[in-house]
């Protein structure tokens, strides 16, 4: 089993895709474990993007992030990390295949939708940025 942090993101919020979003990970097996909308804060979107701090698009990214609310969702699964991933769809346009969230909603590289943690070390950390203890479940 593993768990990974989903977001989704404040233009998947703004299109009111909140929904069909957590209606395909709901229908793909995965079990909710944490749920909640949020008003990130810069220094939370700092946390959660500090590995792309100092990249071009960095600011741009930040500010988009903090732009609304996002909806945090911790999902647990067999592969959760791995197959969320490949449910979301590539980052570059041109690569989202159609019936991924990417590929089926967006064509822009930033107002792209969704986060997925990537690996299980972000995982653990995105998870512990988003969600306090107390409101995950067991
Ligand atoms: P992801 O794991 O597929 O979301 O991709 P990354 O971790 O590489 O990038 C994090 C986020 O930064 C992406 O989801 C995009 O919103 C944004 N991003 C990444 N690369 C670019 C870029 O070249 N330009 C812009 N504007 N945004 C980018």
């Amino acid at each position: 089993m593993e768990r990974t942090l989903v977001l989704v993101k404040p233009d998947g919020v703004r299109r009111q895709l909140v929904g069909e979003i957590l209606s395909r990970f709901e229908r793909r097996g995965f079990r909710i474990v944490g749920l909640k909308l949020v008003q990130p804060t810069r220094e939370i979107a700092e946390r959660h993007y500090a590995v792309h701090q100092g990249k071009a698009f960095y600011e741009s990214l930040v500010s988009f992030i903090t732009s609304g609310p996002v909806v945090a969702i911790a999902l647990e699964g067999p592969q959760a990390i791995r197959l969320v991933r490949q449910m979301m769809g590539a980052l570059k346009p041109e690569e989202a295949a159609p019936g991924t969230i990417r590929g089926d909603f967006t064509n822009d590289i930033q107002t792209n939708l969704v986060h997925g943690s990537d690996a299980p070390e972000t995982a653990a950390a995105e998870l512990a940025i988003w969600f306090g203890a107390d409101e995950l479940l067991a």
